[in-house]
This record gives C-alpha cells, sequence and structure tokens, in this order.
C-alpha cells in the first residue's frame, strides 16, 4: 500500500510525484509509456524557465532524474480504472491491480489530428498544434490555422499578434467560437478567413511546410494557400475514460477540481492538461504537480 499513487508520468505527474515523496509520502507513478509524457513530442521547448531553448525530451530526461533520486517507484502498465473504497483506492491496470490511500491522475491529453498527408511528417517543421509554444517560430510570417472553434480562433487571434497573416480555414460556412471571440476574429486586420474548406494535405519542400491544399466544399476545386506555418486546432481530448466512472469530469471529460487540486471524490486529485483549465502547458502541470504533492500530505495528515 503506497501513501500515493500518481497516474502518468508527463511534467505534472512526475513534480507530484518529487513533492510527495519529499514530504516522506511513500510514491508509485504508474506510466504506459516513456516518462516526460507530451514532451517527448516536442522538439524544442523554448519557454520553459531556466533554459532558453532545450529538446523536448531532454526536459523530460532532466525532470525523471528528480523521480529517480527521490525514489519513487515507477510502474509499467495501463491503467483502466480507480475503485474508490474511502480509505483505499484501487488503481487497476491491465495487467495488475495497486493500492493507495491517494491517487493523483496526471494523465494529459490527446491533440486530435486532422490525419491527412503531410500532417506528420512536417509535425515541428511547420506544423503545430501550440501557438503559444510555437508562435514565436513564425514572427513576421504567413501561418494558417484549421478549425473553426474556441481554440481555433482564439490562437488565431493569439498568432494575429505575431505573424504578419493568419488564414483561418473552416470546414464549415460559419465559425463555432463563442461570438464574443468571433467579433475580435472578424475586426482584427490580419486574420482573413476560407469557408468549407476540407483541408487535403500539407506540402512542404522537404524541410519545412510550404502549402496547405484543400477542397472547396462548394465547387469541389481544389485550391492551395501558400504559407509558413499550420496549427491545427480540431479539438482537444482528455485522456479520462478509465476515470468516466467516479463522477470528477465535467460533460466534455475533463476533470474538476479546486484550487487545491482536489476532485470531488476525497483523495483523489487531478493535475496538467487533464483538468479543466485555462492554459495547457509545461509550466502550468508542474504548478499543478507541486500543489497536489503538497496536498496529498495534508489530507494525509489529517486521516
Ligand atoms: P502529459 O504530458 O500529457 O503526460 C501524461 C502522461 O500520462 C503520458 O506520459 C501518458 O502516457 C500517461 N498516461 C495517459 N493515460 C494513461 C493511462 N491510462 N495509464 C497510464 N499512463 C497514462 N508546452 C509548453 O509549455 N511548451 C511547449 O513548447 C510545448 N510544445 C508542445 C508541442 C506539442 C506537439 C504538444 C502536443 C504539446 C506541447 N506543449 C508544450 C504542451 C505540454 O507538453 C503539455 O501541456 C504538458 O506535457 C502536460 O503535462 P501533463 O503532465 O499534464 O500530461
Amino acid at each position: 500500500m503506497k501513501d500515493v499513487i500518481v497516474i502518468g508520468s508527463g511534467p505534472g505527474g512526475m513534480t507530484a510525484a518529487m513533492y510527495a515523496a519529499r514530504a516522506s509520502l511513500s510514491v508509485a507513478i504508474i506510466e504506459q509509456g516513456i516518462p516526460g509524457g507530451q514532451m517527448n513530442n516536442t522538439e524544442i521547448v523554448e519557454n520553459y524557465p531556466g533554459y532558453v531553448s532545450i529538446l523536448g525530451s531532454e526536459l523530460g530526461q532532466k525532470m525523471f532524474d528528480n523521480v529517480k533520486a527521490e525514489k519513487v517507484e515507477n510502474i509499467y502498465g495501463i491503467v483502466t480504472g480507480i475503485e474508490d473504497k474511502g480509505d483505499v483506492k484501487v488503481v487497476k491496470t491491465t495487467d495488475n491491480e495497486y493500492e493507495a490511500r491517494t491517487v493523483i491522475i496526471a494523465t494529459g491529453c490527446l491533440h486530435r489530428t486532422l490525419n491527412v498527408p503531410g500532417e506528420e511528417s512536417y509535425s515541428g517543421r511547420g506544423v503545430s498544434y501550440c501557438a503559444v509554444c510555437d508562435g514565436s517560430f513564425f514572427r513576421n510570417k504567413d501561418v494558417v490555422v484549421i478549425g473553426g472553434g474556441d481554440s481555433a480562433v482564439e490562437e488565431g487571434i493569439y498568432l494575429a499578434g505575431l505573424a504578419s497573416h493568419v488564414t483561418i480555414v473552416h470546414r464549415r460556412d460559419q465559425l463555432r467560437a463563442i461570438p464574443t471571440l468571433q467579433k475580435r476574429a472578424f475586426d482584427n486586420e490580419k486574420i482573413s478567413f476560407v469557408w468549407n474548406a476540407q483541408t487535403e494535405r500539407i506540402e512542404g519542400d522537404d524541410t519545412k511546410v510550404t502549402n496547405v491544399v484543400y477542397r472547396d466544399k462548394e465547387t469541389g476545386e481544389e485550391k492551395s494557400i501558400q504559407t509558413d506555418g499550420v496549427f491545427i486546432y480540431v479539438g482537444l481530448a482528455p485522456n479520462t475514460e478509465p476515470f468516466a466512472n467516479l463522477g470528477i469530469t465535467d460533460e466534455r471529460g475533463w476533470i474538476e477540481t479546486k484550487d487545491d487540486m482536489s476532485t470531488a471524490v476525497p483523495g483523489i486529485y487531478a493535475i496538467g492538461d487533464v483538468r479543466q483549465k485555462q492554459l495547457r502547458q509545461i509550466t502550468t502541470a508542474v504548478g499543478d504537480g507541486a500543489i497536489a504533492g503538497q496536498s496529498v500530505f495534508k489530507y494525509l495528515q489529517l486521516q
């Protein structure tokens, strides 16, 4: 029986484990892949304080060094659910069960992809899913944003502050974003729109993106937009399926937490990208992790 089981070994989970272990709690992390989480898919990180520029995988490895230094137990496993037995939580994986007095969920989220040719091969070479992370690479350049929801429009407005021009490409004839965001985008002279456009592929010159090719759904014609970067915002999906029965998620699957990262179930905490929040970044996941590590310590003291 551990004091804490952390599910997920991204920046949030690793920080939570480190803080909890430093408070003398017994801690295990269960991870289905290699430590680092989404940082392993990030080529270069330029907005983590302390490093002007660092490979995402290297930052992940450095955080894992902290986890190892605190003697946290690292368990490989795909978590399928948590059984809440009050003072004891049973964390179930595909091939085992583990008991803990508290659990911190740090399973992150997935950026939905378009699944078109060129998207994967130019990822990190012009294709991005994060304007806050990569926008500054496109200062005074032309970028395309694909999507029409709140994230696409919000990030399009953010990019317009950096890029010379932003083209929002949407597959419908109107945006889904909330009206105030729509108005700000329509009023921004650096943003233009392409409607009824089904993205077909992303082209490049083998080193970087050069074009987005789409099909005009009204005429059936194939058209191309020259661009330096493509930001894809076709949805985020929280990794919360294993926790759906706990009653801690909102209608879209994000976990709702209080300021101390506690959820509606006593002893179960959630941190990082998996929770309902404004900004999903390494820094914010790390901040959540520190708070949760401290919160479980206080919670266990009162038990
Ligand atoms: P994650 O990093 O998503 O880690 C979650 C972990 O949980 C994963 O390792 C996963 O394998 C594991 N897991 C999930 N489900 C299970 C399960 N059922 N059982 C066991 N393990 C499970 N942020 C920045 O600040 N700067 C950047 O430059 C930047 N660039 C980015 C570039 C890309 C392409 C992407 C996708 C994201 C980028 N981000 C960047 C965002 C940043 O990576 C995330 O905000 C951050 O990693 C979230 O940390 P987390 O700990 O919440 O979750």
